[in-house]
């Protein structure tokens, strides 16, 4: 081929999602008859609730095949609308203040678009979701990482952040409960971060898609909820982790009308509205409390299986997360950086994790272990580590 095809600057400055290769990867190995234990990606390995497949094939029956309304359809707005005011006390306008989209990553693309002049600062809490990161460069902003220490529990303070603010800074990304770390933010922390952002004028924006997996009957709080936060906050959320219908990909944003209306007009230029089938089935997921219920029991023994497991190993130390699917596992002591070492799980114990340098930098001696696997799952991939690694002394 003679033609050179020239990409844009901005598609060559982004990267790829690390979960998604080594997922990918790893069902690749799968495909040649391999037997690799897959904790790499956060998907949900539970079903949908029954009533949620009845309402998908209600739809198709039906014949709901239409585009729907652009934002969203108004049952699943209300429906969004009651849930935020119950479960998470915000005051949400089903046709001011939401909008459905096509999973969170999709809004946050959206939103950077909406959001973002290009040289504008956006602050991420290191280690992040790389999207984060992605997303923003995507839309021609820099993001500018906070590192939050392992003994203060991955946060980073609001003096590490304020350090960071400078008249460029945008806003501020949150995601609570955290993915790779499971921190869960308390109330007091989450006021102060309002308090900053209102001191410099800044948006925050909150990632809650994991809110419901939290444990040890730990109180999860939405920082929309806060006096004084709701005008400046954009709340992220979806279907894909609580919900189990990852691949249906629905989501939605809860924001400010302004906000609401720019990002609606993307959406119809990019993807006219969000699979309508997938959108009736989402109506009644928020009803499924008992599934979901279950579904996080299950997450909880799971994640005490594998950090107790993990943490017997020589070189592997880890502690408990309050939320989400995954244990940020320290390997410091391996003196290994942790692309090497998500390697050698792979290629000799055929463990496939994610590499710790994914979600930060400073983050090269960690690994993301999910628990999204069975329990028989997380007993095997010990087993291969402790006969690879030995135990603790
Ligand atoms: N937000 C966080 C923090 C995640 O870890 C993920 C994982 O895939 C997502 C959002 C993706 O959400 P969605 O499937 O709605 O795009």
């Amino acid at each position: 081929m003679n033609f050179e095809i020239k990409l844009s600057q901005r598609v060559c400055n982004i990267e790829q999602s690390a979960s998604i290769v080594a997922n990918e990867a790893i069902a690749s190995l799968h495909k040649q008859g391999k037997n690799v234990i897959n904790l790499s990606i956060g998907e949900p390995d539970f079903y949908p609730a029954d009533k949620v497949k009845e309402e998908a094939m209600l739809a198709i029956a039906k014949n709901v095949n239409a585009y729907t309304n652009a934002q969203g359809i108004l049952e699943l707005r209300q429906a969004i609308s009651k849930k935020l005011r119950e479960e998470n006390g915000i005051v949400a306008d089903p046709g001011k203040n939401i909008l459905v989209t096509p999973g969170v990553k999709q809004a946050l693309f959206y939103l950077n678009s909406c959001l973002i002049n290009p040289g504008d600062e956006i602050i991420v809490l290191e280690p992040y979701w790389f999207t984060y990161l992605e997303s923003v460069k995507l839309c021609d902003g820099i993001p500018v990482p906070v590192v939050g220490k392992e003994e203060k529990g991955f946060k980073p303070t609001t003096r590490q952040i304020e350090e960071k603010i400078t008249s460029k800074t945008k806003y501020i990304v949150l995601s609570n409960p955290c993915n790779p770390t499971g921190a869960v933010w308390d109330i007091q922390e989450l006021k102060e971060i309002v308090s900053l952002a209102k001191a410099y004028n800044l948006l925050i924006i909150a990632d809650e898609i994991y809110e419901k997996i939290i444990f040890d009957n730990h109180k999860f709080v939405s920082i929309a909820s806060l006096p004084e936060a709701e005008e400046i906050t954009i709340t992220l959320n979806g279907f894909s982790k609580c919900s189990a219908i990852q691949g249906w990909r629905v989501g939605f944003v809860v924001a400010n009308e302004v906000i609401i209306k720019a990002m609606l007009k993307i959406q119809q230029q990019v993807a006219t509205c969000v699979n309508s089938i997938a959108q009736r089935a989402a109506v009644v997921a928020f009803e499924q409390t008992e599934e979901i219920k279950k579904m996080v029991q299950v997450y909880q023994q799971r994640r005490d299986l594998m950090v107790n497991g993990l943490n017997s190993i020589m070189h592997f130390q880890c502690k408990k997360p309050l939320g989400g699917l995954f244990i940020f596992v320290n390997i410091s002591s391996l003196n290994l950086g942790s692309v090497a070492a998500a390697s050698i799980l792979l290629e000799k114990l055929g463990i496939g994790v994610v590499p710790g340098v994914a979600y930060g930098k400073n983050f090269d001696h960690y690994l993301r272990f999910s628990f999204t696997t069975s329990e028989e799952n997380i007993r095997e991939a010990v087993k291969r580590l402790t006969l690879f690694f030995g135990t603790k002394k």
